[in-house]
């Protein structure tokens, strides 16, 4: 057993509404009104987490989380548009068409010798269920910067953890001893280096150090919320400079071993090259309000494993067609151990994989085939993402560059003019004599810059 830090507290801190930079028209009306509710019901109620955070430094915060002294079911007789969701720890949800504002009962950390907390032996929490006030509410989070609590009482900020200072500061310190809170929630190393990554926050050194040496304790954690994780780490417009942050703290090799390999091997950069681009195009759209799926960022994060897998097949001299749909197979079996990607996310990934290949392929009916199919655009975009790595497949980027903006007649000719001799899958392709089909030599991926790691 574990026992539970000690955590001194300093005096609470008031910051008055004069003091600090939150205004009321930056709140969502409908956290306000919740805000509201619950004090005409007799029970606190505090704006809490990344939202005041984020509005300390004058940032939008996406979603508004309510902290309240009112137990769910208090909650839930005060709204109508209330549901009460979770088992173990349930939590209020107040429903305003679209959004949602998540209401929950303050919560304590300690061992109350209720049996409600339950820690095993390497120091992971298990459960974390009971109720507690607002002091206790506020060290159990985990950076200081996120627990700071603003009221419509008086419209003040309450510091009870020196939240507010860091945030002036710009630094993540994390609440209590750091190794400690690390080995409850091993995810917060990862909260760590996202919120840097989002907001440029420091991460406060002694939350840092500990993070390269206890980032195998993520092995344990759940695969559907590291997937969670990474959607926030690699598409709310920071990827870049999560993953570099990642790497800086190595935590990459616990999330993504082979690709953390691969880039420690890669000598010639061209991995890291293509790796960076496919993050920066990712946060580019982002910020032009584009659609970004994950099943392309996988493609990317996992495409050194692929490539080694794939080697390694095509060398045991499995034919090139079954040597990557096994590879692909392979590397999402093996990845979900870790991260509990979606099928709906990595069946397209592999799709993105298994396309590239038929990108070499010009002769006419399959030119007009690839065109036509469904992931055509996000295998396109990623051969055009692995050009930045491997510049033997500019020529085919060139060239379905063009087929893609000409009218399908031109293209036609365009394809029936080309050198490449066609062959009797060509539509329209004068009968021959002999009926032979020729393999084309280039149906295997092309060796790449990840391959060789
Ligand atoms: P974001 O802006 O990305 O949503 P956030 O800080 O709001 O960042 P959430 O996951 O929305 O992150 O969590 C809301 C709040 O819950 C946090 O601000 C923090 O106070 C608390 N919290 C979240 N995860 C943990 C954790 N693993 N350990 C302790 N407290 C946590
Ligand atoms: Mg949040």
């Amino acid at each position: 057993m574990t026992e539970a830090h000690p955590i001194a507290l300093p005096k609470p801190r008031i910051v008055p509404r004069d003091a600090h930079g939150i205004s009321r028209k930056d709140i969502s009306p409908n956290a306000l009104r919740v805000l509201y509710r619950l004090r005409e019901g007799g029970f606190q109620g505090y704006l809490v987490g990344g939202a005041v955070r984020d509005l300390l430094i004058g940032g939008h915060p996406k979603d508004f989380d309510v902290a309240t002294d009112a137990t769910p079911e208090q909650v839930k007789s005060l709204f109508r548009n209330c549901r009460l969701i979770g088992r173990r720890f349930r939590l209020a949800h107040v429903v305003y068409g679209r959004e949602i504002i998540e209401v929950a009962t303050f919560r304590a950390n300690s061992d109350d010798g209720s049996g409600d907390r339950e820690v095993v032996d390497d120091g992971r929490l298990l459960r974390d269920n009971v109720y507690g006030t607002i002091e206790d509410d506020a060290v159990r989070r985990d950076f200081t910067a996120n627990a700071l609590y603003y009221t419509v009482e008086d419209f003040s900020v309450r510091d009870f953890v020196g939240g507010y200072e860091d945030v002036q500061a710009r630094v993540l310190r994390l609440i209590g001893d750091p190794e400690a809170r690390y080995r409850e929630d091993p995810v917060r190393m990862l909260r760590a280096v996202r919120l840097s990554a989002k907001l440029g926050f420091t991460i406060d050194p002694a939350a840092a150090e500990p993070i390269a040496r206890l980032a195998p304790l993520l092995e344990s954690a759940a695969p559907a919320r590291l997937f969670d994780e990474c959607l926030k780490l690699f598409l709310s417009g920071h990827a870049e400079q999560s993953f570099l942050g990642m790497e800086k703290h190595g935590l990459l090799p616990v999330l993504f071993p082979e690709t953390a390999k691969a880039l420690v091997t890669n000598r010639s950069g061209a991995l890291r090259k293509m790796l960076v681009q496919a993050l920066r195009n990712t946060d580019a759209r982002i910020a032009e309000d584009k659609a970004v799926t994950p099943a392309f960022l996988f493609a990317a994060l996992l495409w050194p494993a692929y490539c080694r897998e794939l080697a390694v097949l095509q060398k045991g001299g499995v034919d090139a067609l079954a040597a990557q749909q096994r590879a692909a197979d392979r590397v999402t079996l093996h990845q979900a151990e870790r991260i509990a990607l979606p099928r709906r996310f990595s069946l397209p990934m592999q799709e993105i994989w298994l396309l590239q290949p038929r990108f070499a392929q010009r002769q006419r009916k399959r030119v007009f085939r690839l065109l036509s199919h469904p992931r055509f655009r996000a295998a396109f975009d990623f051969l055009e993402l692995r050009l930045s790595g491997t510049p033997e497949v500019a020529d085919d980027v060139h060239f379905w560059r063009e087929a893609q903006a000409l009218p399908p007649e031109q293209l036609a000719d365009r394809i029936g003019a080309a050198p490449r001799a066609p062959t009797d899958e060509d539509e329209g392709a004068p009968p021959k004599k002999r009926r032979r089909r020729r393999r084309k030599p280039s149906a295997g991926v092309r060796p790449e810059s990840g391959a060789e790691a």
